[in-house]
Formats: structure tokens, C-alpha cells, sequence
């Protein structure tokens, strides 16, 4: 694991009272407050849709537009999603909880409070497993609760709007400990949560569309000193990698200010991606400025034992698990079950084509290359794809019993990949089936050997480089149909 040591050793430069920072070594301090969003129908205090992407304000009721006099009632399927990720983080889930209004006075919150939950989270505790260098590293929860997300606002030439869709999207705030070190360590933190997340359909993680955004707490202190140093915060990170660039710049520009003699203010920052710098945006504020108080329209929200325990069981397979059953079932290297489970469509599509193919490892061959890179090249999502599981252990059995040789297979995936189908009639239909028949095959070598006197004598002299040309040749001649060990075979013995 990469340790967030930033050494300045061997710096000249002279601190404002004249001491030298010669051989100051810092470490830095991260926590991270994640606020997802949870994928369910409605939103969380009222009966409207809870959907990205709608015409603005068309997803809008009074109780989400905070209309004085109008009441909330929980989801309780946000309920039930939180405590789900509470327990696939290992946390203790709380038996009484309930929501307090949080003071907040922006446009996209008409009413002026936000509700959120202040001194009774829904889930207490926990840990996130990161792996960074080789290494894992156990990152503390403190916290898990639920709020209503804002509206947002829109900025156009002349005027300016708000958006009320996102207003009252269930938003799940997860809060680490600050037990992170390193930028590279608070990126791990954010794609193994995601991972989790997605896994266990909580939200769809999508950053684009928001799904998940996070504040950044960081701070750094000499090396060895026990108690952490002033910290501030960056707010409303969108993207991992602006909050990988983001820590960089920041954790360097304490130490730098702390190197001149210079002091570290508490306060909130933006990160500014184009300037490739964090700026003062106001002082933090502290909860006392929020002024908390229960909210009196909502009740507490009290979970039994026996509805955890229920919940429970609607634990899927988390991705490490996944990956130790992946190699064990399937007999798959470890790189390959990493590179898989990476991805939980893509896990599952390995595995749905895995059931109906006994060759595993060639499942898991084409998958990770043929069809992620072609995804990759096309934009495209696993869930997109038309090459069903069906088709592509199909494809496999084709190769496997030598109808097909991998160059001709790999043509069919491509059109496979274009416009779905079937390979077996594809094969037919297009007549692709590879040449084994010895009597074709030599009368495709002979045609070879006669057009490329050179080759032969090169290969007659000893070179083995010409041998390989030559069978180039004869799939060039048979179209790639030709069965390559076959022809190399008939080529070595008529070459002598
Ligand atoms: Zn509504």
C-alpha cells in the first residue's frame, strides 16, 4: 500500500520564522461523505417518480416542492436499500432512527430545510476492503443515513431555472472515517463502494447522471504527531478521477502553506478541474450552524429484528465472494475472475454463457478480449449486446469441434457483435465451415508450393520462418477455411 507520505527532505527554503523544514515528512488524512442515489420507483417522501432525464418539473408534487402545509411519508423501500448496504458493510443497523430537519437556505430548497437524519442514522459502523499496490486495507464507516436530495439549478443565457425531478431522489449519505492516506487510496475507496453498490442494486452508480457524488475531507500533520491536523473540505465531487486529481493538489498545498510557516484554515473548497486547483469557497460550517431539530411531520422509524434479518436474505453474492466462487466453479485464473467480477453485467454475462458452455476458460477468453474491447470501441454497455450467451457458447462449440479455426470464428463474432444471430446457421448459410478434408487441403498446398519457389527454398534451407508464410498462403487460397494444423502438417511432409 502506498503511503501518503509527501517527503520535502532536502528543501532549501527557510520558513516565515526562520526554523528550516529540512527533513519534514507529512501525512495526510482523508474521509469521504458519499452521497448516492438510490434506484427506487418513487421518491423518498412522496408518490412521484423518481427518474433521470425527464422534462423539468415534470416529476413534481407539492410535498417535493416543499409547499407549506404539505406532508411527507417514508419510502420505505429507500429504508430497506439503506439498511441492505448497511449490512453489506458490515454495519449495525439501528433499531430506532428517525429524521430531522437540516437548515438550508439555497433556491433548489424551497422550503428551506432539507431532511436528513442528524443524531439517529438508519446504520452505524462498518468497513470498506481496499486494494491499493497489492496491498488491502480495511476503511472505517462511521455512518450511513438518508436524506431528501435538492432540486438543481439550471443556468441559461439570460435567466436562470430550477429543476425540481431531482428534488426528494432518496439520497443515501455514506460517511468514512478519515483512514485514508493517499489520493490513491480514496479512489480505491470510491470504485470498491461502487462496486458493492451496484452489486447489491442499490443505485446504478451512474456519475453522469449523478448518482454519485461526494464531499472530501483532508488534512495533513508531521509525521508521527498523533492528533489529526486542521482539515478542509472540498464539496461536491462528481468524478473519481476529479477527486484523485483534486487530493493531489490539495494534500500539496497544505504541506506547502504549513512548510512557509503559513497556517491551515478550516473551510470549504472548490475544485476547479480546467484550473487543475482547489479555491476558499466559504468557512466550513459546523453542525450547530445547521440548526437540527427533529422533524415533527415524520415518525421515528423503528426496524425490527426479524424485518433485518428478512432484509437479509436479500443479500446478493458480493463481488469478492463472487470471485473466489468464479475461480473455484469454473477452474478460471485469478485474472480472470478480477477482470470479470469487475463488472457485475459482465460477471453475469460470463456466467449465463458459462452454463450453457462447458469450456470455461474459453468463455472467459472471448469475454475479455473480443468483447470488451469491442464495447469499449463502441461505447457500448454488456447489457446492450447482441451476442447472446446462447450464441457465444455456440460459437465456442464450433471452434471446439473444428468446424471453425479462430480466425474464421473470430470474423463470425464480428458479425455477430454487428447484428446478433445464430453462428451454426451463419456458418452454413455463408458456408465458413473450416476444410479438414485432406484430399482439399492438398490441392489447395500443392497451389502454394508451385506459386512461391522462393519459400520453399528458403524453407529447404533451413529457414522455419518460411514454412509459416506458406500456410499463410494456403488460408489465403482457401479463403481462411482451410484447418491450419492440417495444412502445416501436409506442407512439412511434401517439403520434406
Ligand atoms: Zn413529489
Amino acid at each position: 500500500m502506498r503511503r501518503a507520505v509527501c517527503s520535502i527532505a532536502n528543501r532549501k527554503s527557510q520558513i516565515g520564522n526562520g526554523r528550516r523544514a529540512d527533513n519534514l515528512k507529512y501525512s495526510a488524512s482523508i474521509g469521504l461523505e458519499v452521497h448516492v442515489q438510490l434506484k427506487t420507483k418513487s421518491k423518498i417522501f412522496c408518490g412521484c417518480r423518481n427518474e433521470f432525464g425527464g422534462e423539468p418539473n415534470s416529476f413534481v408534487c407539492p410535498i417535493c416542492l416543499g409547499y407549506p402545509g404539505s406532508l411527507p411519508a417514508v419510502n420505505e423501500d429507500a429504508i430497506r436499500r439503506t439498511v441492505l448496504t448497511g449490512l453489506m458493510l458490515g454495519s449495525r443497523i439501528g433499531e430506532y432512527s428517525k429524521f430531522d430537519r437540516k437548515s438550508y437556505f439555497y433556491p433548489d430548497m424551497p422550503k428551506n430545510y432539507q431532511i436528513s437524519q442528524y443524531d439517529k442514522p438508519l446504520c452505524i459502523g462498518g468497513k470498506v476492503e481496499i486494494d491499493v499496490d497489492g496491498r488491502t486495507k480495511v476503511v472505517g464507516i462511521t455512518r450511513i443515513h438518508l436524506e431528501e436530495d435538492v432540486g438543481k439549478n439550471m443556468h441559461f443565457e439570460t435567466s436562470s431555472g430550477i429543476d425540481f425531478n431531482r428534488a426528494g431522489t432518496p439520497l443515501m449519505e455514506i460517511v468514512s472515517e478519515p483512514d485514508m492516506e493517499s489520493a490513491d487510496e480514496a479512489f480505491a475507496f470510491l470504485l470498491a463502494l461502487k462496486q458493492i453498490l451496484v452489486y447489491g442494486d442499490i443505485s446504478d452508480c451512474n456519475l453522469e447522471q449523478g448518482n454519485m457524488r461526494c464531499d472530501v475531507n483532508c488534512s495533513v500533520r508531521p509525521e508521527g504527531q498523533k492528533e489529526l491536523g486542521t482539515k478542509t473540505e472540498i464539496k461536491n465531487m462528481n468524478t473519481f478521477k476529479g477527486v484523485h486529481r483534486a487530493l493531489k493538489y490539495e494534500i500539496q498545498r497544505q504541506i506547502d502553506e504549513l512548510t512557509k510557516g503559513g497556517k491551515i484554515v478550516q473551510e470549504t473548497r472548490r475544485w476547479d478541474d480546467e484550473l487543475g486547483a482547489t479555491t476558499s469557497m466559504r468557512s466550513k460550517e459546523y453542525a450547530h450552524d445547521y440548526r437540527y431539530f427533529p422533524e415533527p411531520d415524520l415518525m421515528p422509524v423503528v426496524i425490527s429484528r426479524e424485518q433485518v434479518e428478512a432484509w437479509r436474505k436479500q443479500l446478493p453474492e458480493l463481488p469478492q465472494a463472487r470471485h473466489e466462487r468464479f475461480v473455484k466453479q469454473y477452474g478460471i485464473p485469478e485474472y480472470d475472475a478480477g477482470v470479470l467480477v469487475a463488472d457485475k453485467a459482465v460477471a453475469d454475462y460470463y456466467e449465463a454463457t458459462a452454463k450453457l458452455c462447458g469450456n470455461f476458460k474459453a468463455v472467459s477468453n472471448w469475454v475479455m478480449t473480443d468483447t470488451l474491447r469491442m464495447l469499449t470501441e463502441k461505447g457500448m454497455d454488456i447489457r446492450d449486446i447482441k451476442v447472446a450467451p446462447k450464441a457465444l457458447a455456440a460459437l465456442i462449440q464450433l471452434v471446439d469441434d473444428k468446424t471453425l479455426n479462430m480466425p474464421t470464428a473470430r470474423e463470425v463474432y464480428a458479425i455477430l457483435f454487428e447484428k446478433g444471430g445464430d453462428p451454426a446457421a451463419m456458418v452454413k448459410e455463408k458456408g465458413l465451415a473450416q476444410v479438414s478434408d485432406s484430399g482439399a487441403i492438398e490441392a489447395v498446398v500443392d497451389q502454394a508450393i508451385a506459386a512461391n519457389p522462393k519459400s520453399v527454398d528458403d524453407y529447404k534451407a533451413g529457414k522455419v520462418a518460411a514454412l509459416q508464410f506458406l500456410v499463410g498462403q494456403v488460408m489465403r487460397l482457401s479463403k481462411g477455411k482451410a484447418n491450419p494444423p492440417m495444412a502445416m502438417e501436409m506442407l512439412k511432409k511434401k517439403l520434406g
